[in-house]
């Protein structure tokens, strides 16, 4: 089926490569795995956002809106994707991030501040009521006879939602008979995009996601929830059971952004097998999750597996200082 898609402006490169990592492969001795590499859409504005964000910002300015307002934690890949995309599409950006304002800026916070981005330090308290906070700076826009955007947290919204559609049309494209999708999951709307999409193209592939916090129910509850908005805003009817969302739990080990000697390994690892280098929080969780799950013995020897590396770099070289605690750096 031809996906017919709402506009979008251009800020990725796409198509992303579709590599089969040789080292890895060998190591794990099958099923088939292939990296798609959508921590290369772009430099400052790689990973998975930016494709979100093409449909996101094509929205907005349809809406005649001159400000992305947005929120996510201190070291978001979001936000900063956010802030940059809004230079490129002649945009300006307000931050609402969750955490103190930290001495140095490092890692996607120093990008924030590069590309200019209006910071906002939210307390965790005030993060709860984001909602709101998103809708007063809203007010003080158009008192400045401006006009804001609000996207929630991962652009996780129906306009968000097509980028992923888009990715899965893509990788259909690039490869046949696939088994399986692998993707690390933070707010779903990666997930819910996959999904939506490979309904859309009638494709069988099963879509897997690892939870990197909270745990599968919450996660399987967003996802579906996300799916219906979609569904709602689109005029579109994309049925679906519970069951087809899966979401394999066990892997996010103590919680959101917080990793170990593990992830770190892991990381290293996959970098020394063929190059790619994964990030802290989600990737690295992401990828012990299939390997777990090819250890469990989930797939066949000769399926075809497509994990999807999401980005995060920016998030991994902020993390030096926990990182030198966890492992020796000589
Ligand atoms: C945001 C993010 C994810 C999670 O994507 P969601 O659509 O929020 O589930 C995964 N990987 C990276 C690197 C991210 O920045």
């Amino acid at each position: 089926m031809k996906i017919k898609y709402p506009e979008k402006v251009k800020l990725a490169r796409l198509p992303t490569p579709l590599e089969k990592p040789e080292n890895l492969n060998r190591r794990t001795g099958g099923p088939e795995i292939y990296i798609k590499r959508d921590d290369l859409t772009g430099c400052a504005t790689s990973g998975n956002k930016i494709r979100k964000l093409e449909f996101a910002i094509a929205d907005a300015k349809k809406k005649g809106a001159d400000t992305l307002i947005t929120c996510g934690w201190l070291n978001s890949n979001h936000c900063r994707a956010t802030s940059i995309a809004s230079r490129k599409a002649g945009l300006r950006a307000i931050l609402l991030l969750r955490g103190e304002k930290p001495e140095h800026y490092r890692g996607n916070l120093f990008l924030d501040f590069i590309s200019g981005a209006d910071i906002r330090f939210l307390t965790p308290e005030e993060y709860e009521r984001r909602d709101e906070i998103m809708e007063d700076v809203q007010k003080e826009l158009l008192e400045e006879g401006r006009k804001g955007y609000p996207i929630p947290a991962g652009a996780t919204f129906p306009p968000g939602l097509w980028g992923y559609i888009g990715a899965m049309d893509e990788i259909s494209r690039q490869l046949n008979d696939i088994d399986a999708v692998f993707i690390p999951v933070g707010t779903g709307g990666t997930y819910a995009g996959l999904f939506i999409g490979k309904k859309m193209l009638g494709l069988t592939c099963d879509i897997y996601g690892i939870n990197v916090e909270d745990d599968s129910e919450y996660f399987v509850d967003e996802i579906s929830r996300v799916i219906e908005e979609w569904n709602g805003f689109e005029g579109m009817n994309i049925t679906f059971k519970r069951e087809e969302i899966k979401i394999i739990d066990g892997y996010q080990g103590e919680g959101y952004s917080i990793f170990g000697r593990e992830e770190i390994s892991l990381i290293r690892e996959i970098c020394m097998d063929d190059g790619i280098i994964l990030d802290p929080v989600y990737t690295s969780k992401g990828m012990k999750g299939l390997l777990g799950e090819i250890k469990k013995g989930r797939f066949d020897k000769n399926s075809r597996v497509v994990f999807i590396h999401t980005g995060g770099i920016f998030g991994l070289l902020s993390r030096l200082d926990e990182i030198e605690k966890i492992v020796e750096i000589e």
